[in-house]
């Protein structure tokens, strides 16, 4: 199963696709993890991540596409399944991906779009908290961990992201809607999306997923 996970700043997708990794053993590929990483070391290369970032900017396609090719061309096996997320952001990204994947001899099955009310989207993003250490999600009122600041999952302390403010997010939210709304068509017009109600409970949407993979029989290719 390659998949592709889209939708605004604050849709659940990161929640949505812990759920979907576990149940179908497929990576999780999150393009704002795998920056954060790279500016939690030292390097020229974290100083210029960290300035596009911590504005709510997208860092320049030529990085982060370098990024993912690496991954999806040398970290995985060519029969192993995927799910991107975060990436691609812009039409550029969307034609790169292709490229990358016919390189490899495959391509997207599927790209699940979750679409999110403005109102809830500020909502979930200030009261986001993640863990530093294994990076489960929480929200301090929808879903707070059992004991306050610290994950349920493997004790780590919870912390909440830079780039989480009231601020930033309406700069991630514009740069959605000019920059990545726009390639929903370009998926459209491949017959890969399927638009899901970002709305619903995270678990109700995964369950609807999982139904929706099981009547479609193809994603099992992979
Ligand atoms: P969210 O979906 O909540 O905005 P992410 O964790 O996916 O959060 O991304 C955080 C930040 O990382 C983005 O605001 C952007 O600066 C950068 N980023 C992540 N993925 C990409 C991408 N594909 N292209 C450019 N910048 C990216």
């Amino acid at each position: 199963m390659k998949i592709v996970l889209l939708g605004p700043p604050g849709a659940g997708k990161g929640s949505l696709a812990a759920l979907i990794k576990d149940h179908f053993k497929i990576w999780h590929i999150s393009t704002g993890d795998i920056l954060r990483e790279e500016i939690s070391k030292v390097s020229p290369l974290a100083a210029e991540i960290k300035s596009y970032i911590e504005y709510g900017n997208l860092v320049p396609d030529t990085l982060i596409t370098k990024i993912v090719d690496q991954k999806l061309t040398y970290g995985l096996r060519p029969e192993e399944g995927f799910m991107l997320d975060g990436y691609p952001r812009t039409a550029a990204q969307a034609e790169d991906l292709d490229k990358i994947l016919k390189k490899t001899g495959s391509s997207l099955d599927l790209v699940l779009d979750l679409e999110t009310s403005l109102n809830l989207i500020v909502k979930r993003i200030t009261g986001r908290r993640i863990c530093r250490k294994c990076r489960a999600v929480y929200h301090i009122s929808n879903h707070p961990p059992k004991v306050a600041n610290i994950c349920d999952t493997c004790q780590g302390a919870l912390h909440q992201r830079a780039d989480d403010n009231e601020e930033t997010v309406k700069t991630r939210m514009e740069i959605y809607a000019h920059t990545t709304a726009p390639i929903l068509d370009y998926y459209r017009k491949h017959d890969k999306l399927h638009t899901i109600d970002g709305d619903e409970e995270t678990l109700v949407l995964f369950q609807e997923f999982v139904q929706f993979v099981n009547e479609n029989k193809e994603f099992h290719k992979n």
